[in-house]
């Protein structure tokens, strides 16, 4: 079977339907042992220093042919990946863009066509799609109970982040992907609570960091929320696929983030959030927003390289904690 990468999360059933193998790009890039060799290699390829660090893992996980064909988000995601498009196509490899509609005016009209092309593209119908979505339900509502397990402190913010942002792919197949998960609830279910001081989220792109969790876990912080991967897993239980993903928020105005955001805060009794950047990112700009209308403190923090994190990045996070203590006193 052949297989298709994306560049950001797309309606994955419509590759499973046509019988595809869907890869997330970002997730060879920065599943790889070594991260660092791809964005020297799109360096030396000629990719500007000051891109974001994804972009280049992208670029870098296509040109080694990791698969045959390439779905570039083009709307919703990235501004990058239009100059990516078209890096691609003067390479001569085989890319269709796919586009999350920004207005809100028919948005439910347009995201249908999109879905209808990308489906006619790959070989499948939107018909054939919205039967074959009732196979992913299963492990969909699976991923729901681990977050809200996760939000029981039995499982860790890491353990959260790893699962959720495997989704967008399901490691390329489904079905073993909720053997395992079913595994891993199984034991989740019977552990004991994990003890915490403080209780914060994650909003933002999925940090490039490999060590914040763990430096968050060592401090009594337990991660409760991970807002960006929360959404990569397709929360909606509508069965029809399209308004599956208009409830997908990560494309759209930032509005429907913010409501999102709140609305977990409360229910999860989150103290603070910390709001991941990543450098050269045009998200960065979203961060004003975030700080003006999320309901708790929130202290925001970039990164660059894949790595721990910097001593600088520990100490601003560190004073946020203490300042997070001392309001709960
Ligand atoms: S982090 Fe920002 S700049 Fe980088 S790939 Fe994602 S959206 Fe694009």
């Amino acid at each position: 079977m052949k297989k298709v990468g994306f560049t950001t999360t797309i309606p994955v059933e419509i590759i499973f339907a046509a019988n595809l193998i869907p890869v997330d790009l970002n997730n060879i890039f920065i599943t790889d042992n070594n991260p660092h060799t791809f964005i020297d290699f799109a360096e030396q390829e000629g990719l500007p220093r000051n891109t974001c660090n994804w972009i280049k893992g992208i670029y870098t996980s296509v040109m080694q042919n990791s698969v045959d064909k390439v779905i570039s988000v083009t709307g919703g995601d990235c501004s990058n990946n239009h100059a990516l498009t078209e890096i691609f196509r003067s390479e001569g490899i085989d890319v269709t863009t796919f586009n999350y509609p920004y207005e809100n005016k028919s948005r439910y009209v347009s995201l249908k066509a999109e879905m209808s092309l990308l489906a006619d593209e790959l070989g499948t119908d939107l018909d054939t799609v919205q039967k074959f979505q009732g196979n992913l339900q299963g492990v969909r509502s699976k991923l729901k109970r681990l977050d809200e397990l996760t939000v029981d402190n039995k499982v860790s913010g890491f353990e959260n982040h790893l699962w959720l942002v495997s989704s967008t792919d399901f490691n390329g197949d489904y079905l073993s992907f909720e053997d395992n998960l079913d595994t891993f609830l199984d034991e989740a279910e019977r552990r004991e609570r994990i003890k915490s001081n403080l209780r914060i989220g994650f909003v933002g792109v999925p940090p490039i960091f490999t060590d914040l969790y763990k430096f968050l876990e060592n401090k009594g912080v337990h991660v409760a929320f991970n807002e960006v991967q929360r959404q990569f897993s397709i929360i909606s239980e509508k069965r029809d696929i399209v308004e599956k993903y208009l409830d997908y928020t990560y494309p759209y105005d930032i509005s429907c983030r913010i409501e999102d955001i709140n609305r977990e805060i409360k229910k999860r009794k989150l103290d603070g959030i910390i709001h991941y950047v990543q450098s050269f990112c045009y998200r960065q700009l979203q961060d004003l927003i975030i700080k003006r209308e999320v309901d708790v403190p929130v202290i925001t923090i970039e990164g660059n390289e894949p790595g721990g994190v910097d001593a600088r990045t520990k100490i601003r996070v560190e004073s946020f904690i203490e300042m997070l203590e001392e309001r709960k006193k």
